[in-house]
């Protein structure tokens, strides 16, 4: 045998220490070897009879071990394998065979050997067999439950060791399972008696044991806590569920008796009653928190708040009426006079049938607030919806309730607000609904306002009919153009045209200053305002045809005065003059009244209309070295740039005339330019005043300063008639405007404009732009202008207009 050999002989063997291992006999072990010396022993044991001696080192880091860094007893193995690595390095399986005494470490040059000594164990003559073999069996019974304990070890150990009946092989085999430190693990090597080994390793194992039942009894422990609280979490969450699930029942029987109580309360119509019953058995079955439950609760809730029949208790006394629209509003004598013959035939008739009425008029002109008067003297309740920019029918009549966040449209929902069926219903900005795919606004509001059909409305939410003929609709409108005609035929037009700077000066004594002084809690005293700082704000800082801003500025005034009486106590007597409007409002905003402070050439004043009102329109014209070049700018529209193009046609006719030579027109670039205010001009109405700009700048005769001209021009030169008459006089008179030009067609509309203001006007109505022309500039001697050439002229004319084609 081979042992016997290595004993005999005293031969160095093959070694290779070895770090973090200790190899047991018949332990069979893969180990990575990565030092040459170490390589080239297992290339040489290979070489020969493959035995190779395996000891561990004391300590794994050291690199090059010396006898001392080595424990003594290590095991001679047999290599069974081996496999050299791409890195250098080899792995080789090796079996344990024998363990032996390391007598003479030899630190060869190449690789390690090794002057062994065989340790044959001796049975220890004192154990006796039975004991042994009563211990081994002690040590299956424990490796059994080690096993199950341990779940590092592989259950095949049991098999492998259960026919062994040698205690030192059971020993061995045994160790390398053992889960202790490297240096017991040598410990276990290093004792050569196989009793005593296997006595050690059974004492190993049951200490372990030990450790692993108390792991395993706090482990078991902690999961039962861990479960004990885990169901303690989720039976509190049951329990709330059950809690929350019975809470939530309480509430529905107390919603659905609610929704009971309120319905036997209403005056609904039976439909809708029977409606809102079937709905109400349908919220019963449904789960709490359903969407569906939600939608089912929402329309009830609308159902059950509109007003079903309640209404104010109203009365029309005229005189009273009369009273309380004095009381309110100055002026505006022709539109309450129409509303209170329109109120007294409500009362006669006790029932509101017939035309709806329609304040039609500039913003601020107090079409809301006569609105809100006719409520107050009708004993009504007021409610206003604004219906500009409605576009989509569903906002008048609401969405079908299968739609996603569906609600009734903006009829029920102010009668909702107004909580009576008869409120005054202001329907604002009529003219400014649009149309679009979703269908006509205004064949909605048709069925609104009729009073043959408006008892049985059909709003698409509430899907029963809804009674509107106790309603007083009334209407607003800045233009009649923008109201669909289907609507207009339904509606009696009441205008207002605006104010004179007087009536506004009136209005601010009399209602404004009062109202606002109010608004902001100040006292009669605390604050008063001389007139001429009144009209101040009304000229330089406002310019409209109502007194909306006016109103501002006086509230804005009001609020910077009510701190100066917080802080200088209510005794506090501020008396705003014209000269400290400045400190309160800041530079002003408008040039006063915009006649030009002198005669200038090439700026003529027009007169505009826009849905605010009149308005001056300056038009300057500038020439300059060029070709012949015509541009134009400001904010105009298309309108106006051809009557531009007309006027320079009439001018070059008249060319001769006006001593300008026709090659004056291809070295000349004219720019026409209407400065002034973010309001698209457009329309035809200034063309005289672009003609007197043009003649003016190319002749250098300067344009008088306060006159003011509307007209459109055709290409002769005839002045054709206007519309707006009225609010464009009125915009003359505001801007101290002394004469004002007019086409004569327009005669007629001047019976229009009040008396006052005529007075304060020196109107010159024209068939034709020569005679413009006449009044418009400075002229030493009128009647001989254009009259020079007067055949000439003729002449021009008439080429001129055979080559455009007639308007
Ligand atoms: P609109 O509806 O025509 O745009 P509002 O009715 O809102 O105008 O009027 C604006 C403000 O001017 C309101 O405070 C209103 O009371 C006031 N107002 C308008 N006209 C008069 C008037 N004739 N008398 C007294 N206050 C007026």
């Amino acid at each position: 045998m081979i042992f016997k050999s290595l004993k005999d002989n005293g031969n160095p063997i093959m070694m290779m220490p070895l770090r973090d291992i200790v190899v047991f006999p018949y332990m069979v072990a893969s180990l990575f070897v990565g030092r040459q010396k170490s390589i080239n022993a297992v290339e040489e044991a290979l070489r020969g009879d493959k035995k190779i001696f395996l000891v561990t080192q004391k300590d794994s880091s050291v690199d090059h071990p010396e006898e001392e860094n080595m424990y003594q007893i290590g095991t001679v193995c047999t290599i069974l394998q081996m496999l050299k690595l791409p890195d250098g390095s080899v792995k080789v399986l090796v079996e344990g065979a024998k363990r032996y005494r390391m007598k003479k470490f030899i630190h060869g040059e190449n690789y390690f050997s090794a002057v062994i000594e065989d340790i044959e164990e001796e049975e220890a003559a004192s154990v006796d067999g039975s004991e042994v073999k009563a211990l081994v069996k002690i040590v299956f019974s424990t490796l059994e439950e080690y096993i199950k304990f341990n779940k590092r070890i592989s259950k095949d150990i049991f098999l492998k060791v259960s026919s062994i009946s040698d205690p030192s092989k059971l020993a061995d085999i045994l160790a390398p399972q053992i889960n202790v430190k490297l240096s017991e693990k040598q410990e276990l090597l290093d004792i050569v008696d196989s009793t005593e080994r296997l006595e050690k390793i059974y004492t190993l194992m049951e200490s372990e044991l030990g450790l692993l039942r108390v792991e395993k009894k706090i482990k078991g422990r902690v999961r039962k806590q861990m479960e004990k609280s885990q169901k303690d979490y989720y039976l509190t969450e049951q329990m709330r569920a059950i809690q929350k699930e019975m809470g939530d029942k309480d509430e529905k029987v107390s919603e659905v008796n609610e929704f009971e109580e309120k319905l036997a309360t209403k005056n609904l119509s039976q439909e809708a009653k029977s409606k809102v019953e079937k709905e109400i058995k349908k919220l019963k079955m449904m789960p709490p928190q359903s969407a569906e439950g939600n939608v089912v609760r929402n329309y009830i809730d609308w159902m059950l708040s509109l007003p079903w029949g309640e209404k104010s208790e109203y009365r029309v006394d005229i005189d009273e009426a009369e009273k309380i629209l004095n009381e309110d509003h100055y002026g505006l004598k022709d539109p309450k006079e129409r509303i209170l013959e329109y109120l007294a035939v409500q009362s006669l008739v006790e029932k509101i049938k017939g035309p709806i009425l329609c304040f039609v008029g500039p913003p601020g002109v107090g079409k809301t607030s006569l609105a809100k008067s006719i409520a107050r003297a009708a004993g009504r309740k007021f409610v206003r919806q604004s219906l500009g920019g409605i576009k989509d029918e569903a906002e008048i009549r609401g969405h079908r309730r299968t739609y996603i966040g569906a609600l009734p449209g903006k009829i029920l929902q102010s009668l909702k607000k107004a909580g009576t069926d008869n409120p005054v219903f202001l329907l604002d900005e009529i003219d400014k609904m649009s149309r679009d795919f979703q269908g006509d606004p205004a064949s909605a509001l048709l069925e609104v306002l009729d009073p043959e059909q408006n008892n049985t409305f059909n709003d698409h939410y509430i899907d029963v009919d809804y009674d509107l003929s106790q309603v007083m609709f009334i209407t607003t409108a800045n233009t009649i153009q923008g109201i669909p005609p289907a609507l207009q035929d339904r509606m009696e037009v009441i205008r207002i045209p605006g104010y004179m700077e007087s009536e506004k000066l009136l209005i601010a004594k009399q209602f404004l200053i009062a109202k606002q002084k109010e608004a902001n809690g100040l006292a009669d005293d605390n604050l008063v305002f001389t007139d001429n700082s009144v009209l101040e704000i009304v000229r330089r800082y406002t310019r409209e045809a109502g007194v909306r801003n006016l109103e501002r500025e006086i509230a804005s005034i009001c609020r910077k005065v009510a701190i100066k009486v917080v802080r200088g106590g209510s005794e506090t007597e501020i008396k705003v003059e014209k000269s400290s409007i400045e400190k309160y409002l800041g530079i002003p905003k408008f040039r006063y009244g915009m006649a030009e402070e002198k005669d200038k050439i090439g700026i003529t004043t027009g007169l505009a209309w826009t849905e605010a009102g009149g308005e001056l329109l300056v038009i300057e014209v500038a020439t300059m070295p060029g070709k012949g070049k015509l541009s134009i700018t400001g904010k105009l529209g298309d309108v106006m740039k051809e009557s531009a193009q007309a006027a320079m046609s009439y001018v070059r006719s008249r060319a001769a005339m006006l001593g300008l030579s026709d090659e004056l027109y291809h070295q000349m670039d004219i720019h026409i330019h209407v400065p002034e205010g973010a309001i698209p001009k457009d329309g035809p109405s200034a063309g005289i005043a672009i003609t007197t700009s043009i003649v003016s700048a190319l002749t250098r005769i300067q344009v008088k300063k306060d006159i003011a001209m509307t007209g459109e021009i055709t290409l002769r030169g005839r002045v054709l008639p206007i519309g707006g008459l009225k609010e464009k006089i009125f915009a003359a008179h505001r801007g101290l405007i002394s004469t004002v030009i007019i086409p004569r067609e327009n005669e007629r509309d001047l019976k229009d404009i009040p008396e006052k203001i005529l007075k304060n006007l020196n109107i010159i109505m024209v068939d034709h732009t020569d005679e413009v022309l006449k009044h418009a500039l400075v002229l030493d001697d009128p009647e001989k202008f254009l009259q020079v050439h007067e055949e000439i002229s003729h002449f021009y004319s008439e080429k001129e207009e055979s080559v455009h084609p007639p308007q």
